[in-house]
């Protein structure tokens, strides 16, 4: 009999180890390949030097590596997925085609289509779920609804958790195919080839960078709870971005932090919020086009364009919010205390449309996560699943100074106001002329003038968002 094929091809699971996808593989065929599509249909709305390409070429040679050490290789392909995975698996032979579930709707549609494909051709298209514990599809609330609020969410994800859900998914690399029965399946993928140039990254990419920034992080798994609002202060995981590409096992992260229960509980609470907002995108896929309430559907945001400008910039004349903005800029972070200020600021404050600062975070976050990002941002503009009630508005003023109370991460990305005194840091337009002489710091000159008052702003926000 002949042997049977496997094809692993791998998408947000950009590691060897504790792998839905290979381990199934790897345990049902004799042989498995692995495949990586660069799919053009997103790469070509990217810049050159986009810094999630990095990070996947990156974590790719990785990848690459450890196949090779194995015997195998990876094979890597560039263009439309539909029309590669279909002649990549009939090429091998394969009987089986696996990759892991995706609740995006973009991916939905994909995988679907692949499935189609696949059969025509008597191939089986599995799709093992990697990238969360407890599936879209799997959590309902008692009348069978899926839920909309996150606390009895959460509370209904824990209680039908199951230690085996976080079980390693052990990959049998014994059962990877030979690299020479492989070889001419791949095409070249140096940075050229896929059109990027290599961009600096604030973090190690591929699987070794994941579990020693985890090992880094687990010490401090404690201290989690009190110290992760401060920006400057590296008190939150920094896994994200391993966890957005499938370079860390999000089973590793919950059962060591399962382990660590209660001290733990509070980020265990966030990856849960991680789950919350995926469910929340495959149940109302229409949240990525509208809002999530329909009260809001037709609100019009009626800030000034000008604005947004200055916002992206980082010169609202709002230090906290600026030095924000400048972070995410220079390196495609920004902590999460930050981003539900920077848009609240956006919405309630410019009054502009939360669907801007969505696309621009999107554009610029090395962790961009669709389901992630347009919860956060409905959440901040009030207009989404649980959100922030619209009354609740943040003061950036006082956000600043309780989460940044010395201005150290304000005077790291925002250095022409280093010089001021903690008093002023927060709010440099009401230093008195002389102590901005002082500092050298200018409001006009070397610093803008705050572009709106909050106090009126905020009026403004909650008379709009009130006839929601
Ligand atoms: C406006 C806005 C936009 C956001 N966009 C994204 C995004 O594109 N991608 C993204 O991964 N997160 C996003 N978040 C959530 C959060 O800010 C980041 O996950 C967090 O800052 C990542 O840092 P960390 O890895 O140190 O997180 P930790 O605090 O260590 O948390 C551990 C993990 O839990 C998950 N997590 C934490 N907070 C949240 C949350 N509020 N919602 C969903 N998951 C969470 C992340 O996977 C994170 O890595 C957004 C939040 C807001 C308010």
């Amino acid at each position: 009999m002949a042997a049977k094929m496997a094809l692993a091809w791998i998408r947000r699971d950009l590691r060897l180890s504790d792998h839905a996808v290979l381990s199934e593989a790897t345990a049902s065929a004799d042989q498995t390949a692995v495949l990586f599509v660069f799919e053009t249909n997103i790469l070509d709305s990217l810049e050159p030097d986009d810094r999630r390409v990095s990070f996947i070429r990156k974590s790719l040679v990785e990848v690459d590596e450890g196949l090779r050490r194995a015997g195998s290789r990876l094979i890597v392909r560039i263009g439309d997925p539909l029309v590669i995975v279909p002649e990549v698996a009939r090429q091998l032979g394969a009987d089986t085609v696996y990759a892991g579930r995706d609740f995006e709707p973009y991916a939905i549609e994909r995988d679907a289509d692949a499935g189609c494909l696949l059969s025509r051709d008597g191939i089986r298209f599995e799709q093992p779920l990697d990238h969360v514990i407890q599936g879209a599809d799997e959590l309902f609330n008692q009348t069978g609804e899926p839920f909309r609020v996150f606390t009895p969410y959460s509370k209904a994800w824990l209680a039908r958790y199951q230690p085996e859900m976080a079980a390693e998914r052990a990959v049998d690399l014994t059962k990877l195919v030979p690299a020479e029965q492989i070889e001419g399946l791949s095409e070249p993928w140096d940075w050229v080839d896929i059109g990027f140039v290599e961009n600096d990254l604030w973090v190690q990419p591929g699987e070794s960078g994941a579990k020693r920034q985890f090992r880094h992080f687990l010490p401090a798994i404690e201290s989690y709870a009190t110290l992760r609002d401060f920006p400057a202060l590296e008190a939150t995981s920094g896994l994200s971005v391993h966890l957005r590409f499938g370079t860390l096992s999000i089973r590793e992260c919950v059962r060591e932090a399962v382990a660590r229960l209660p001290h733990s509980q509070k980020w265990l609470s966030e990856l849960i919020w991680r789950e919350f907002y995926s469910m929340i995108l495959g149940q109302f896929p229409h949240v990525v086009e509208s809002t999530f309430q329909p009260a809001y559907r037709e609100l019009e945001w009626p800030g000034d364009p000008a604005h947004f400008d200055a916002w992206k910039e980082g010169r609202t004349g709002y230090p906290i919010v600026d030095a924000a903005m400048r972070c995410l800029n220079a390196t495609g972070w920004m902590h999460n205390r930050l981003r539900m200020v920077v848009a609240s600021f956006l919405t309630k404050d410019l009054l502009l449309d939360w669907r801007l600062g969505e696309a621009y975070f999107a554009q610029k976050l090395l962790d961009f996560e669709l389901a992630s990002n347009n919860g956060g941002w409905q959440w901040a503009a009030s207009t989404g699943v649980d959100a922030q009630p619209y009354f609740r508005i943040f003061n950036p003023l006082l956000q600043s100074k309780k989460f940044d109370p010395d201005g150290v991460f304000i005077r790291r990305w925002c250095p022409e106001l280093a010089s001021l005194k903690n008093e002023w840091i927060h709010c440099p337009s009401e230093a008195p002329m002389f102590n901005q002489m002082d500092a050298g710091c200018e409001i006009g000159v070397h610093y803008p003038a705050p572009i709106v008052r909050h106090a009126e702003q905020k009026e403004r926000a909650v008379a709009l968002l009130s006839r929601g």
